[in-house]
């Protein structure tokens, strides 16, 4: 049987492999080089695109990464996992959202696939990777994280036929209990998992822990667990399926931004529940006087929420999924 290849990481059937795959040049001359692990099954099947800090400071999926390929077992695979646990390596390194040669440009590396081999410093990047995923990957999965180390959510991209079924079943067997099957034009279709589906490729975006460090190992240990499900719903691995209960499909989001600045100290948490006019959270001023009770302005369930404690005009003040219902 061929080699699976990605950048410089091999792998023969029933064998693990890493190396690098080259995505940029750096200022010195020296290659932008990103990690690449392969996980290569004895015998034939799916395989499974994994990917992490697509914005650097979002760890908590690099864990959760390391943490599933370590549980796995080449001579039981059916198939392959090929990980990225590090996409955007220069914002990583100074655990930033984007990469630090990035100044004029913005360059979010989420909202430029498939990228472009004469664009930016971001776009280039982007083609490099996704030239990879859509060579060899059946499936991927892209870990994100937001503010608070509570955050539990997942999308996927909701498509008439066989793709969307796949990321639905996908979906299905991460089970979070909020959970947004996305229309192909929400976020933008420049985000990873909406171009990746144009390619046939289905896909999740999942939202687990905050930014930084603030995750737990219980954030990590579950979503790994959650994963090596998905991975049996594709059949990566054998095993029935687990099925979760209380998975809930939201009808769309709003996300609430603020129109003051001042001190913000948030009264609800992810997962919660929330009806119009909840209060959400409470502003003060500089000078500790309170000026405003925040009200929800829909009911659902809280995605995520600023933790403050400072906000400024325009800062995103709650994420709100609307509508949940059981799925
Ligand atoms: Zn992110």
């Amino acid at each position: 049987m061929d080699e699976l290849g990605v950048g410089t990481a091999r792998a023969e059937p029933g064998a693990r492999g890493k190396g690098k795959l080259k995505i940029g040049v750096l200022p010195d001359g020296a290659p932008l080089e990103i990690p690449v692990i392969i996980v290569r099954g004895a015998k034939p099947g799916p395989t499974l695109w994994l990917q992490g800090c697509i914005h650097g400071n979002e760890q908590c999926g690099t864990f959760l990464i390391h943490r599933f390929l370590q549980s796995l077992d080449p001579a039981q695979l059916a198939g392959a996992v090929v990980a990225l646990p590090v996409l955007n390596l220069t914002a990583f390194q100074f655990n930033r959202r984007t990469s630090p040669f990035e100044i004029y440009q913005g360059g979010d590396l989420n909202r430029v696939f498939p990228g472009n081999p004469g664009g930016t410093f971001t776009e280039q990047m982007a083609h490099a990777i996704f030239t990879e995923l859509s060579r060899v990957a059946t499936h991927m999965v892209d870990f994100h994280t937001a503010h608070l180390k509570e955050t539990r959510w997942a999308l996927f991209t909701n498509l008439e036929g066989e793709v969307g079924k796949k990321a639905e079943t996908m979906a299905r067997a991460w089970g979070y209990v909020a959970t947004f099957p996305a229309p192909r034009t929400k976020l933008t279709t420049a985000a990873y998992m909406q171009a990746a589906i144009q390619k046939g490729i289905p896909g999740l975006i999942v939202e687990c822990g905050g930014k930084g460090p603030a995750f737990d190992d219980e954030a990590v240990a579950d979503g790994a667990e959650r994963l090596r499900n998905v991975a049996r719903s594709i059949g990566l691995i054998d095993g029935p399926v687990t099925r979760h209960n209380g998975v809930h499909f939201v009808s769309d989001f709003a996300w609430v931004r603020s129109r003051r600045g001042g001190l913000f100290r948030n009264s609800v948490m992810p997962g919660d529940r929330i009806a119009k006019g909840d209060e959400i959270g409470r502003i003060y001023d500089i000078f500790g006087a309170l000026r405003e009770k925040v009200r929800a302005p829909h009911g659902g369930i809280v995605l995520t929420i600023s933790p403050g404690p400072t906000l400024v005009s325009g800062d995103t003040l709650i994420h709100i999924g609307l509508e949940p219902r059981p799925a």
